[in-house]
């Protein structure tokens, strides 16, 4: 049985199936709403209930308060509809993102590479092109895991034949240890995708910053071999913080690149150092944006990805140095582990 969305204030109206969430009859729709997480943690899907009744799914109770239910207010990734539904939603002009309907995808896994001791490079070989913003991400299924696994594509858009992933392992987790332990080549992937509003504003016209935390290299990878490849000649920083040396990744990739491209630079940073000698920087990925820059960042575009106590100490660290939230565009790895400090108290997204 099917319900009538209606999302205002876009007048748009879509089909919702049985169970199929809001974000989601939308998203496939063509129709955008904001969101990040896709498992009501977050809250940045958050809409409200116009007319209609809704089921609130599994919201978390942090995302969506019992005050903020009780006057109307769902999780657009969560709720399912009842009736037919009206939701207003706060829907921002965006000039360079590019509107694709989410699609599932079926490909094989032609390659796997552990990148470090606990991140796996996963290559997906499609035969139907996967078009995206670099910057965006899809969601896995693993087999035998119910729910999907959110993971940003990692290769440059140019490629729509073969995805790239970046899969760090969560030891105690349901989805990456079998990804790290069962998969194999010529197996077989499902995913739908892609996903969010986390993307290069070429319209901006501004040097870029790009901050990375781990795994979170993946979008920024896909972002910066994209804009290079297509005669970009902004200022291009990317700071990737891993640990120690053994947890850098990719250094050869982005060398080279710096050696083609001038006007990039590519700055690894070691947390925790060990015993393994190192020239490079040194500190968390803010204090070393901190120090690059003089503390100062004004002029700027700042793209973050990866962990959210990554994302918040960077967004407190450009915002001093007096850049400003329009120009700071945030992917936050938010997970269940992340509760109640998943909504940043600093954004209104994300
Ligand atoms: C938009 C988005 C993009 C993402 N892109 C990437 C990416 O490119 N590469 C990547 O490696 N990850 C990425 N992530 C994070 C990734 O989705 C999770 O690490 C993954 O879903 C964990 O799945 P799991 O089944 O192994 O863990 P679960 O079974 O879901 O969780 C098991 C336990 O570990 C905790 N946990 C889960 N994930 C983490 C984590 N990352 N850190 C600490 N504790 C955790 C959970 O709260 C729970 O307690 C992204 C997340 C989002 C929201």
């Amino acid at each position: 049985m099917a319900f009538e969305l209606t999302v205002e204030p876009i007048e748009e109206s879509v089909d919702v199936a049985d169970g199929q969430t809001l974000l989601d009859a939308c998203l496939r729709a063509g129709v955008w709403l904001p969101h990040a997480c896709g498992h009501g943690l977050c809250g940045t899907c958050k809409v409200e209930v116009l007319d209609g009744e809704v089921d609130h799914g599994e919201a978390s109770p942090f995302a969506l308060m019992d005050f903020e239910r009780d006057e109307g207010w769902t999780l657009a990734c969560s709720a399912t509809a009842r009736t037919d539904v009206c939701i207003e939603a706060d829907i921002d002009e965006e000039p360079d993102a590019v509107v694709r309907p989410v699609r599932d995808f079926e490909g094989t896994v032609s390659r796997l590479e552990h990148l470090t001791s606990d991140i796996l490079g996963i290559w997906i070989t499609v035969d139907d092109p996967v078009e995206f913003q670099a910057g965006q991400y899809l969601n896995l299924h693993v087999p035998g895991v119910e729910r999907p696994r959110a993971f940003s594509f990692a290769n440059d858009p140019g490629d729509a034949h073969e995805v790239q992933l970046q899969v760090r392992l969560v030891p105690d987790g349901e989805a990456t240890p079998k990804l790290h332990t069962e998969l194999k080549v010529g197996d077989t992937l499902k995913f739908a995708g892609p996903y969010d509003r986390f993307f290069v504003r070429r319209s901006h016209d501004k040097p870029m910053l790009f901050l990375a935390g781990g795994s979170g290299l993946s979008s920024p990878k896909s972002m910066v071999e994209e804009l290079l490849r297509t005669g970009c000649e902004q200022e291009i920083t990317l700071i990737h913080g891993v640990r120690s040396a053994d947890d850098v990744y990719f250094d050869d990739l982005f060398r080279s690149l710096e050696e083609q491209h001038p006007n990039f630079r590519y700055v690894p940073a070691l947390s925790q150092p060990d015993d393994t000698p190192w020239e490079g920087e040194t500190g968390f990925v803010h204090e070393v944006a901190e120090r690059l820059f003089d503390g100062s960042f004004k002029g700027m575009s700042a793209y973050l990805c990866g962990p959210p106590v990554m994302i918040d100490a960077c967004i407190r660290s450009l915002m001093k140095g007096r850049l400003f939230e329009r120009d700071i565009f945030t992917e936050k790895f938010v997970t269940e582990a992340d509760g109640e400090s998943a909504k940043s108290p600093l954004f209104k997204r994300i």
